[in-house]
């Protein structure tokens, strides 16, 4: 049976070759990052060097490609409704493909996009599945994982269906998946506080979308409410959602061999926060 690979999004400062430490110091199984200066455009090239001191550090930590999940940059609007805005992501999109590419990955990690009401969130869809279309035309071995929304703003991408409705428009199914955002989700109406709501959430995702298309999980308790829209990370535990779609997951096989990645507000405690994890998956039913 493949491991839990539960990690947080550490940080790759002085170079993604300090990312794969960070996350053993943290106890860490999985991990995610930015190849690149989220805020920012442009990005010099990744040397040699630091791509093999990358590839290194994850073979002598044990951190299996499938166990890593990079996340692209803030910038980036795939659904972009103005031709400069969308070339200018598409562009960057490409480079960040590249870099996972090089770097031995097998997934990178993006937010849908915006229409910014200048578009419908139909053509917002389309424009993204274009986007995804083109990217894959131009690289190898990288599947692209769009993340659900909490929708906030004109973000797109909030609904399994609108996941689904992009997925459909990819011309290369195998390498197209998602991440789910358990705040996120939550911020967007999914109950997620109950076993049973976890069950009939999950069950839904699965026929809309299916389990093997699940590439990885961002682990976050939510600071707002149920379907406020908010994306408001918090602490597991400490926010609205609480902990129990944590246990759900945790002891469900089907979340295994993907990384589970916290983007919780508190670093300080991701040690912490990684053990009761993976205390919950010591609960297994079928056992
Ligand atoms: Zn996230
Ligand atoms: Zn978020």
């Amino acid at each position: 049976m493949k491991p839990y690979y539960v990690g947080a999004h550490v940080s790759a400062a002085g170079g993604v070759s300090n990312a794969p430490k960070n996350a053993a110091d943290i106890g860490a199984t999985g991990f995610a990052l930015f190849t690149k200066n989220q805020r920012q455009w442009h990005a010099k090239p990744l040397e040699k060097e630091e791509i093999n001191a990358f590839k290194k550090a994850c073979a002598s930590l044990n951190y299996p490609p499938e166990s890593i999940l990079p996340h692209d940059s803030y910038l980036i609007n795939l659904g972009h409704p103005e031709t400069e805005g969308l070339k200018k992501s598409r562009d960057a999109f490409l480079v960040e493909m590249k870099r996972c590419e090089q770097l031995g990955l097998d997934r990178l990690n993006f937010h849908p996009g915006s229409h910014l009401r200048k578009i419908s969130e139909k053509e917002c869809l389309a424009r993204v599945a274009e986007s995804v279309n083109q990217t894959l035309d131009q690289t190898e071995g990288v599947t692209a994982v769009l993340e659900n929304t909490a929708g906030q703003g004109s973000n797109i991408g909030y609904s399994f269906e609108q996941l689904a409705e992009i997925m459909d428009q990819v011309k290369d199914p195998d390498r197209i998946g998602v991440c789910i955002d358990t705040c996120h989700a939550f911020a967007a109406g999914y109950d997620l506080r109950s076993e049973e709501s976890c069950r009939k959430v999950f069950e839904s995702f699965d026929k809309l979308i299916g389990f093997s298309k699940l590439k990885g999980m961002h682990f976050n308790d939510a600071k707002a409410g149920l379907g406020e829209k908010k994306d408001r990370h918090e602490s597991l535990g400490k926010g609205n959602l609480g902990l129990a779609v944590f246990k759900y997951v945790m002891s469900d096989n089907r979340f295994r061999g993907i990384p589970l990645i916290l983007e919780t507000v508190n670093p300080e405690i991701w040690a912490d926060e990684i053990k009761m994890l993976m205390s919950f998956s010591k609960t297994d039913k079928s056992s």
